[in-house]
């Protein structure tokens, strides 16, 4: 497996601050913040500070204080939303199938209304 991290990701520009973000939570080890094409009420990124692709890359290679940090941030950020009630989807897209866009970890946490099925068919 390819782990190479492209440190031209805008996700890795943001952590550079070389692009604004919509802070919902910094910690040392993730930062989180609003989508900026929201597709629920709720719709918020959560990423580790370090160069990992996917989370595959993260569990096999992030330290444990990492693997901690953002885990705990991930809750720390529901309950920031308030999304720990009524419940909230978590989506992390890997790869070409995942179809994921920014190739550099991150879950979205989505809520604030009924999320509907969890996967759909292509047309
Ligand atoms: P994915 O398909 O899982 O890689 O999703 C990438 C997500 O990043 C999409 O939901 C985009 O709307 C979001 N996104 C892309 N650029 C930005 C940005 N500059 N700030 C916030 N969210 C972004």
């Amino acid at each position: 497996m390819d782990y190479t991290y492209d440190d031209q990701n805008i996700f890795a520009k943001i952590l550079r601050s070389e692009i604004p973000n919509d802070t919902v939570l910094e910690t040392e080890y993730a930062l989180a913040f609003n989508d900026i094409g929201p597709q629920a009420p709720v719709h918020v990124l959560v990423i580790p500070k370090g160069p990992y692709v996917s989370y595959d890359h993260f569990a096999l290679a992030a330290s444990d204080a990492e693997i901690l940090g953002y885990t705990r941030a991930i809750g720390e950020v529901c309950r920031i939303v308030g999304v720990q009630d009524n419940g909230f989807r978590m989506i992390s897209n890997a790869g070409q199938d995942g179809v994921q866009e920014v190739p550099h970890l991150h879950v979205h946490i989505l809520g604030g209304r009924m999320m509907g099925r969890m996967v759909q068919k292509p047309a």
